[in-house]
């Protein structure tokens, strides 16, 4: 998507674990959340993605990813965008069942350089154990494992599930259904993509 629409991707959760490798000290507080698969407060959150979208790059627009995740979250980005004039175009629901994204979290493996990621069996890099970019080593990300997934999509259910309805009410909520291959999931995001580039409703 951030290729598509040529505007950097933030993510929340890459934001905390640069912190943590930098050793920051929202770093370290962050960690013990995101160990135990709770979401940071979003005092901290906030103020942390509330900076990424105020550097330069972002003038254009933004993909985010894994934020809001919190209804606080979505009124907090709601207000800094209307400061700057700006508004969400779109918000991507995509709806997986339980199992699969199980499958996924159990499968991913990470770049520890770059970030990029890739699954066993779905989408494995071309030398095992090493990313195809730039041939960094792979490792499971430590909150995929089994009792933190369980908690994390409790947790996702508890806290960030009424933003369906929230985005829903302001027509802002495309639902695409993401339990398909990687190709097709893509296509249909960047299809709704398209449809908001011509001004048509998401
Ligand atoms: P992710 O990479 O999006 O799966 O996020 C990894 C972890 O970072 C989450 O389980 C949370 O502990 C924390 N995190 C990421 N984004 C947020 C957010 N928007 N609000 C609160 N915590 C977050």
């Amino acid at each position: 998507m951030s290729e598509a629409l040529n505007v950097p991707h933030v993510a929340s959760g890459d934001l905390f674990r640069e912190h943590l490798k930098n050793e920051t000290e929202l770093g370290q507080e962050a960690s013990a959340y995101m160990e135990r698969g709770e979401l940071v407060p979003d005092s901290i959150t906030i103020a942390m993605v509330r900076e990424r979208l105020s550097e330069r790059d972002c003038d254009e627009g933004v993909v985010l990813d894994g934020f809001p995740r919190t209804v606080s979250q979505a009124d907090a980005l709601q207000s800094v965008l209307a400061a700057q004039g700006r508004s969400v175009a779109l918000v991507a629901y995509l709806e997986v069942a339980k199992e699969t994204l199980l499958e996924r979290l159990s499968g991913r493996w990470i770049c520890a350089r770059d970030g990029q990621t890739y699954h066993l069996p779905l989408r494995p890099p071309k030398v095992p154990g090493r990313c195809d970019i730039c041939n960094g080593a792979l490792h499971q990300r430590p909150d995929d494992v089994p009792e933190v997934q369980a908690r994390r999509i409790e947790v996702y259910m508890e806290q960030t599930s009424p933003l369906i309805a929230y985005y829903e009410d302001q027509g802002l909520l495309v639902k695409i259904d993401g339990d398909r291959g990687i190709e097709d999931v893509e296509s249909a995001i960047l299809e709704a993509i398209q449809r908001i580039e011509l001004g048509q409703v998401p």
